[in-house]
């Protein structure tokens, strides 16, 4: 069964557009992002609304393709189409964008968009270990803190920013208890609703009727737990979704392992829970506590990437996975590299089996992925 609440996060979407224009008018400033890596607490901080671009739909690749080469992954064609078309209203309406050099097709897209778009793009190391990286990246977010203050005209005190680390933490909390709801069976919400709950905080610029809400669906969930429904039948079997970010409009791939009637039980990609993960530390110096959280994303950005795969051998464990799905756009070659390195890793830690599907946003390939997931979960023993 479905939980009445989801009714509130469908609405959200359909209603983002007007909503920031209405917040825009009444004086708020937005600021856009397109990565995990950008200090979200910087811009809360600043009395600014942080928020998220788009970069899921196919329909403006055509028209990134015109700058870009085709054979970059999906999702850069499609932030970067959305941009040049001005049809992202959250990229119309922000002040500048903070972009980040994670892969080599975003850092060249940004250099793009740099002519007819203010920016601020941070250099991101290539590795989180060590402690040249460490000090370089936390410069990086102080330049960043530097830059949102000269760009919106306002003073980021250290007071202020101990707010926002506390504000978002506290989401931050609330989004994990949502997710652990699902380490039960039957598992309580459908991965497709987790990604429209996950979708609807980038685009819910009150957060705290979010948050409301989110703690209306948790107490919903507990009711169904306490009388034993749930999403799926307790025979489903349970799959995590891992690699690329696959949000509304780029998740066919989920779509198919709901309707084969599996439960994705988590989503541990940058659409999910990866930004969920880690609080921001609330003792010593703010500035240096935010860079750190940011530096501990898992993205195969990293290299090496350890984390990511100790993380997912745990999720495996922790929500009883009979298979995780590592979803890779074509194009990108960090995901990519990574499959090969987390099935190997899995194998000798669980031993839970990982199907890699490579796509891309066309629907083209859909029966083909259907067959290879009927095919994996007819092979997984219950
Ligand atoms: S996968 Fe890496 S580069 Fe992409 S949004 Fe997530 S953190 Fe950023
Ligand atoms: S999916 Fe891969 S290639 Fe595409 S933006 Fe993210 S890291 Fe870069």
């Amino acid at each position: 069964m479905r939980p009445e609440k989801m009714n509130y996060f469908d609405s959200v979407i359909p209603n983002a557009s007007a909503s920031i224009k209405s917040m825009k008018d009444q004086g708020k400033k937005f600021v856009g992002f397109y990565c995990v890596f950008a200090p979200q607490e910087l811009i809360v901080a600043a009395g600014a609304v942080p928020v998220t671009l788009c970069a899921t739909k196919e329909e403006p690749i055509a028209d990134g393709e015109k700058h870009l080469p085709r054979n970059f992954c999906p999702l850069i064609k499609s932030s970067y189409g959305f941009a040049i078309t001005e049809k992202c209203a959250f990229f119309n309406n922000s002040e500048f964008i903070i972009g980040e050099t994670t892969c080599d097709g975003k850092k060249k897209m940004f250099e793009l968009m740099e002519s007819f778009k203010p920016m601020v793009v941070l250099e991101v190391p290539q590795s989180a270990k060590g402690e040249t990286q460490k000090q370089f990246w936390r410069s990086e977010v102080a330049r960043c803190r530097d830059e949102v203050e000269k760009r919106l005209g306002v003073t980021i005190t250290d007071a202020q920013m101990k707010g926002a680390i506390s504000e978002l933490n506290a989401q931050r909390a609330l989004m994990r208890e949502l997710a652990s709801l699902n380490t039960a069976n039957p598992a309580l919400l459908s991965g497709l609703d987790m990604l429209k709950v996950t979708w609807a905080r980038n685009f819910t610029f009150d957060r705290a009727t979010f948050n409301a809400n989110v703690k209306e669906l948790i107490a919903e969930l507990k009711a169904m737990k306490a009388k034993g429904e749930g999403a799926f039948p307790k025979t489903a079997k349970r799959i995590i979704v891992t690699g690329v970010p696959t949000g509304i409009g780029a998740e066919k791939v989920l779509k198919v392992i709901e309707e084969s009637g599996a439960a994705v039980v988590y989503i541990e990609n940058c659409s999910g829970m990866k930004q969920y993960l880690d609080d921001v530390a609330t003792s010593g110096s703010p500035l240096d506590a935010i860079a750190d959280k940011y530096l501990s994303t898992p993205c195969s950005c990293m290299s090496p990437n350890t984390g990511r795969l100790e993380l997912l051998a745990n999720l495996a464990k922790e929500y009883h996975a009979d298979g995780i799905v590592d979803i890779t756009w074509v194009g990108c070659h960090t995901y990519n590299v990574e499959s090969r390195v987390l099935r190997e890793y899995l194998a000798k830690h669980g031993g839970v089996p990982l199907l890699q599907i490579e796509t891309d946003y066309s629907q083209g390939d859909l029966g083909q992925i259907r067959t290879r997931i009927e095919a994996v979960l007819e092979m997984i023993r219950k």
